[in-house]
């Protein structure tokens, strides 16, 4: 069991999670779409926290460039990851590094975001 939270990157506020939204919706403090996820695990006493940073042009409909730093709970090996997620859509690139901190392993994703698009590896691991 998972919990998490959701805050402004700016302002702390405590907010609603739109994090798996495509369009980031501004903090209605401040405008931000920055965001300070953290998750608890219930049978961890230690926090895992998720970055997510969005950045979008006016006028544009999605981000341009959204930036993930997190842990992740790796389903498949059932322990935590470090994951690191750069998805530039101005330069269609996908970025991705999975680092196993036990064994010190890294696992290195970069392709066009548009080759990416489909074969949804990313949803395999879950949050
Ligand atoms: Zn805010």
């Amino acid at each position: 069991m998972i919990k998490k939270t959701v805050k402004c990157g700016d302002c702390n506020k405590m907010l609603e999670d739109d994090t798996t939204q495509e369009d980031p919706i501004p903090c209605p403090n401040c405008g931000s779409i920055e965001r300070n996820v953290e998750l608890f695990s219930s049978d961890e006493a230690h926090a895992h926290e998720k970055i997510v940073l969005k950045e979008k042009l006016d006028g544009t409909k999605k981000p341009v460039r959204e930036t993930v730093s997190c842990d992740e709970l790796c389903v498949t090996e059932n322990k935590w990851v470090s994951k690191k997620r750069i998805i530039d859509r101005e330069n269609d690139r996908y970025r991705e590094k999975i680092e196993d901190p036990e064994t010190g392993k890294t696992y290195v994703c970069d392709e066009p975001l548009s080759k990416y698009h489909g074969h949804g590896s990313a949803k395999k691991l879950k949050e």
